[in-house]
């Protein structure tokens, strides 16, 4: 019998690099850095993808999409989220509520969380109040603590439908 909840995890990090925009649950921030990737490097929207086919033992991102496929050069995040979505509901599932939470040094996120609540609330076709989102400095500590990258933790919850 399937599942009625499945839980999932996902974690990603990204260098930063000079010149923005920030990308980050698919909005776009004004900020003189942003984020090195293949893609459009928003981490936050792959950690989701990440915990959603976690969640579905579908392996990760990389698998899904990988960096060496040039069709995935400077794509749009959202279009890894819809795919994973559609694996989603191909095994029965819809999203339940999500949980994410950001860490970098700099820039401020907190200005920045209802406009990323109600992309990704869109995004995942759940209400925004669905969506959890935190962010924390990494109190100086390591590389992301020097401020070279962000990355982001986030767990997600699946709903038999
Ligand atoms: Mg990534």
């Amino acid at each position: 019998m399937k599942s009625l909840y499945r839980i999932g995890f996902g974690f990603d990090i990204h260098p930063f690099k000079k010149g923005g925009p920030l990308i980050l649950g698919g909005v776009r921030i004004p900020s003189p850095i942003g984020l090195r990737g293949h893609s459009d490097a928003d981490a936050l929207l792959h950690a989701l993808c990440d915990s959603i086919l976690g969640a579905l033992s579908l392996g990760d991102i990389g698998q899904h999409f990988p960096s060496s496929d040039v069709r995935w050069k400077n794509t749009p995040s959202r279009i890894f989220i819809e795919k994973a979505l559609q694996l989603a509901r191909q095994k029965g599932y819809r999203i339940g509520n999500v949980d994410a939470c950001i860490i970098c040094e700099r820039p401020k996120i907190s200005p920045h969380y209802s406009a990323m609540r109600k992309r990704i609330g869109e995004l995942l076709k759940i209400p925004v109040n669905c969506v959890g989102l935190k962010s924390k400095t990494a109190e100086r500590l390591g590389s992301l603590g020097r401020g070279q990258g962000l990355a982001v933790m986030a767990n997600i919850l699946l709903v038999r439908r």
